[in-house]
C-alpha cells in the first residue's frame, strides 16, 4: 500500500531500528516506546488487521515471536513482557497494517499498564 507507514518501513523508504527480518516478517523498535525496547512485529505483506490475516501469515508471525522476545529479554533485561495487538479504531489501532507489540516490563511505573 503506497501510503502505509509500515509498508514504507518494509521497503526502506522510512528508516527504522530493525530488530529482526526474514522473508516474511520484520520487527523494529516503536517510534514512541512505552517502555525501553518496545518492539513491533509485522508481516511484510500489507494486511490491515487480524481479520485479513491468513493462517500462513499468522503462523509465521507467531513462529518468530519467541525468538524476538528472547532477543529483547537478553538485550534489555526486563522482568516481564506484554504481547499486545489492537484491531480496529475502537480497539486502539492507529496504524492499519497488522502488528504485534512486544512491550518489555520493568516493574511498577515503567510506563505501561
Ligand atoms: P497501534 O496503536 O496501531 O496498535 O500501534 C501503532 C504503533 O506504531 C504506535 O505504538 C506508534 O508509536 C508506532 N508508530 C507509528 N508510526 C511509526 C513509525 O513511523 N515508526 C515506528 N517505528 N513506529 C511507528
Ligand atoms: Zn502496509
Amino acid at each position: 500500500m503506497s501510503d502505509c507507514i509500515f509498508c514504507k518501513i518494509v521497503n526502506g523508504e522510512i528508516p527504522s531500528a530493525k530488530i529482526y527480518e526474514d522473508e516474511h516478517v520484520m520487527a523494529f523498535i516503536d517510534i514512541s516506546q512505552v517502555t525501553k525496547g518496545h518492539t513491533l512485529i509485522i508481516p511484510k505483506i500489507h494486511k490491515e488487521n487480524i481479520f485479513e490475516l491468513t493462517p500462513e501469515i499468522a503462523s509465521h508471525l507467531f513462529e518468530v515471536v519467541p525468538k524476538i522476545a528472547n532477543a529483547l529479554k537478553k538485550e534489555f533485561n526486563p522482568i516481564g513482557m506484554n504481547l499486545v495487538n489492537n484491531n480496529g479504531e475502537q480497539a486502539g489501532q492507529t496504524v492499519f497494517h497488522f502488528h504485534l507489540h512486544l512491550i518489555p516490563r520493568y516493574g511498577k511505573g515503567d510506563g505501561f499498564g
